[in-house]
């Protein structure tokens, strides 16, 4: 309350009120004082003027015996002259100063010897003298001469109805005061609500804005300082309102932009507390980060990170060849951590938290697992195509220095060797055009011919073109196949290539004798399904989820026989996906194997297109 504006403006205004009646009356009364005591003066000094009537009135009555008497109805007779009143009296006094006759005997019998009453006895001039307020008087002396003593006539003035008068103005301007103190507290109840009121709404306003409240409007109704004032706050609120929302904006972005990442993104502060973290670190780290139980040491330990962090600077533990020096961290590279491989990448941040600047540390770990799985299987790629590439060369090179090494050799013994060389140059061909059909299907550079055939036909035909390798193994083969089967739309040449792989392996890995069972069937309208099953030596479990792997091959030595490249199934299953099917194999280690092939009656591959 006390500091309120309303109370200050109540203040000023008293104050102002109370100083300002305190001047005028101090100005009023001595303005009443000097104007009462010169006019006083005034008058005696023409009253008693030497060759004034009255003084040559009283100079003639000084000369009778009975001068006092005489002078005091001369005086008496000038009594309105004089401004002789009650308060204003007249006295004729001897030299000591003592009363002869006067207007008021009872209190010229006590009259007080005044510096003016002292002079007139010195015989030297006089003037006004005054008495502080109690008085003002005049005194003249008269010259008998001869006649006897001189005398004085001494006009002495109370001053009371100076005072009343004062007094009435006193009174006069008390009232004023309080008129003037009750309007100005009213006045200034308007003034400061007319004030305050706009202040109040800013007030209001600026509390709205700090709890983050926008909206309010305040209304600006005057074009004073005020109304300038509650002008440019609400420009400035819309212009921090559109701030913040570019802010919120961009934060948002970024937390949808850190949420979609796939990097797991945690940040720290520098004591090792988690400060933010996105899904994909829930995922990495599981519930510890929403309970804030993972410290930055037990990150670090998680991902075998050899870091210290040592107030805010980072440090590495030991030297680690994985660690590259970056600006503001380090990144280590290809840290395994359960199954999955990662780059983590270490930063230093710094931010405000309060008003303070903090500093922490942000760690984005990028999961390179199938880059570095990618990396793998070419290296085993190569590796593999090297080994599959170098086993038969090194037979034809062998083969053929010991023909060229031996010019006496036998007809029978050289055809018999180049034979060998001719199969492995045939082994290696196969290697080679197999890599090749599957280098272009990865490249999408394959020529599809897409037609219209009977793939009942078709498996028919190929069963003959196998009917010698079955004769030879003395398998037994059937074909049983649904009626009314449609034709399917698909590139014939290689669907055959894919029956082929798959009927050729089953009469491989069969022992002789075996059973060899197709089917051809309505999957759905969309789809047909050709099953090949025989009873040959199975598969074990472990290795059908490998099958279709390039170069993968159960047992390398019970294939290599056969003269496998493991090539085969990794073909069929790009052929069939693309065309839109499926492959899948099915085996007991000694019973047999199915392989179930599905495929679209209308494949998506366009005709003569590239894929
Ligand atoms: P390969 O040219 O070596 O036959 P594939 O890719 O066709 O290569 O086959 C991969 C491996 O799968 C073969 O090496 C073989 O061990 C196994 N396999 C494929 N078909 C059968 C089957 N019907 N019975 C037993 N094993 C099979």
């Amino acid at each position: 309350m006390v500091k309120s504006l309303y109370f200050k403006i109540v203040l000023i205004l008293l104050i102002f009120i109370i100083a300002v009646m305190c001047a005028v009356g101090a100005i009023l009364m001595n303005g009443v004082t000097s104007f009462y005591i010169g006019d006083f003066t005034t008058q005696m000094r023409e009253c008693f003027a030497d060759d004034g009537i009255l003084m040559m009135e009283l100079k003639q009555a000084s000369a009778a015996e009975s001068y006092a008497e005489q002078m005091k109805q001369i005086l008496s007779s000038y009594g309105s002259i004089l401004g002789v009143d009650k308060y204003r009296n007249y006295y004729v006094l001897n030299l000591d100063g003592e009363m002869l006759t006067g207007s008021d005997i009872e209190l010229g019998a006590s009259l007080p010897i005044t510096p003016n009453i002292l002079s007139a006895i010195n015989d030297s001039s006089t003037t006004i003298s005054m008495g502080g307020m109690d008085y003002a008087d005049w005194a003249v002396r008269m010259k008998r001469g001869n006649a006897g003593a001189d005398c004085i006539i001494y006009i002495k003035d109370s001053l009371e109805e100076m005072r009343q008068l004062n007094q009435m103005l006193f009174t006069i301007i008390l009232q004023a005061m309080f008129i003037g103190i009750f309007i100005a507290v009213l006045l200034s109840f308007f003034l400061a609500k007319a004030i305050s009121s706009p202040l109040q709404s800013l007030t209001y306003d600026t509390q709205l804005v700090a709890s983050g409240e926008f909206t309010h409007e305040i209304e600006v109704r005057s074009a004073d300082e005020i109304g300038v004032l509650a002008d440019n706050f609400n420009y400035m609120k819309e212009r921090l309102r559109a701030t913040l929302e570019e802010v919120d904006g961009e934060r948002e972005k970024l937390d949808i932009i850190l949420s979609c990442m796939r990097d797991a993104v945690l940040a720290f502060t520098a004591d090792g507390h988690i400060l933010h973290f996105n899904n994909s670190a829930i995922e990495l780290f599981g519930d510890s980060l929403r309970t804030g139980d993972l410290s930055i040491e037990k990150s670090f330990e998680i991902l075998d990170i050899p870091l210290t962090i040592e107030g805010n600077s980072v440090r590495l533990t030991s030297p680690d060849a994985s660690a590259e020096a970056t600006k503001d961290g380090f990144i280590f590279r290809d840290r395994t951590c359960g199954a999955r491989v990662y780059d983590v990448s270490f930063a230093v941040i710094r931010y405000v938290a309060g008003k303070r600047q903090s500093s922490g540390c942000v760690i984005i770990i990028h999961d390179v697992t199938s880059r570095y799985e990618l990396d793998e299987s070419r290296r085993e790629f190569v590796s593999n195509v090297s080994h599959e590439l170098k086993t038969p060369l090194t037979s034809i090179k062998a083969y053929t220095e010991t023909i060229l090494s031996d010019p006496e050799m036998d007809a029978e013994t050289r055809d018999y060797f180049l034979g060998i060389v001719l199969s492995e140059s045939d082994r290696m061909h196969n290697i080679v055009s197999d890599l090749l059909v599957l280098s272009r299907l990865d490249n999408k550079r394959t020529n599809w011919t897409i037609e219209s055939f009977d793939l009942k036909q078709s498996i028919r035909r190929l069963c003959e073109v196998m009917r010698g390798q079955v004769n030879e193994h003395r398998h037994r083969i059937t074909f049983g196949c649904q009626r009314d089967l449609p034709p399917i739309t698909a590139d014939k040449q290689r669907i055959e290539q894919v029956i082929l792989n798959i009927l050729s392996n089953s009469i491989k890995y069969t022992p002789d004798g075996g059973q060899i069972d197709i089917k051809l069937s309505h999957l759905s309208k969309k789809f047909v399904r050709i099953e090949i099953a025989d009873n040959g030596i199975g598969i074990p479990e472990e290795d059908i989820d490998h099958l279709f792997e390039r170069f993968y091959r159960v047992e390398k030595s019970r294939t290599q026989d056969a003269g496998g490249t493991g090539l085969g199934l990794a073909i069929a299953k790009e052929l069939v996906e693309a065309h839109g099917g499926r492959i899948a194999v099915k085996s007991s280690l000694g019973e047999g194997t199915l392989v179930v092939i599905d495929l679209p009656v209308e494949c998506q591959l366009e005709k003569n297109g590239k894929r």
